[in-house]
């Protein structure tokens, strides 16, 4: 999921500087397991817009906000009260986002900071384990992606400054290169960690990313 975090009110109402009115727009997906965005945070939203002397002409919570159709459809089905709006806050990640500027010639003005693909480990914690580099690795590396773990990003680990299994740069983590050698160690797997594995070819990967599923 797309782990994102709510701007400062001060920041979204600087943002809004000269809007009067505004329409407010949701998701029901990551922003809403984030709490940044969901049904709750739209109405605590709301709130604070209108003690800033804000006028708040409707809201939506999208059910996933980075799907464009639905996002074009669901805002027809509110057009009146986006006309009404100045502009239209968005609480979605990135992505979401732009499915709404993509969908409307209104000022679209986002509350939120998109952060990175997120695993959960529990309710409110959330953590970084891949960084879609585009090339997978994690069959060499015991499942561990050094990409991400590493604070280096370094396809051949560990660095000289890895202590006692620590990493140099938090004494607090550990070196994600001595974990990927302690699990190959317990479980030992076909991979080859004495060959130097060159750098990636990000040229593979243009961006922005497309893909289009064969019909
Ligand atoms: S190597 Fe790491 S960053 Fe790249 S796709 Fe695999 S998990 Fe993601
Ligand atoms: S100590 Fe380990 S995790 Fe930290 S930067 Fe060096 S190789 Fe990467």
């Amino acid at each position: 999921m797309i782990v994102s975090r709510q701007k400062p009110i001060e920041d979204i109402l600087s943002s809004l500087d000269g809007c009067r009115s505004v329409f407010l727009i949701g998701c029901t997906k990551c922003a809403t397991v984030c709490k940044s965005g969901g049904e709750e945070e739209v109405w605590q939203m709301q709130e604070e817009l209108l003690a800033a002397g804000i006028e708040v002409t409707g809201s939506l919570v999208i059910d996933e906000a980075c799907h464009m159709l639905r996002v074009s459809r669901d805002l027809r089905s509110k057009q009146q009260m986006v006309d009404d709006a100045d502009s239209i806050l968005v609480m979605a990640c990135g992505a979401g986002i732009q499915s709404v500027s993509a969908a409307t010639s209104k000022k679209t003005v986002a509350a939120l900071d998109s952060l990175f693909l997120g695993n959960i480990r529990r309710f409110g914690q959330f953590e970084q384990k891949c960084s879609l580099c585009g090339e997978c690795i994690l069959t060499q590396t015991a499942g561990i992606c050094p990409v991400t773990a590493c604070a280096k990003g370094l396809l051949n680990g560990p660095c000289g400054g890895m202590d006692n299994g620590r990493c140099e740069t938090d004494q607090e983590s550990p070196c994600a290169w001595a974990e990927i050698f302690e699990r190959l160690q317990k479980t030992p797997q076909s991979c080859d960690l004495e060959s130097y594995r060159p750098p990636k070819n990000h040229g593979k990967v243009p961006k922005p990313g497309k893909l289009k599923l064969p019909k």
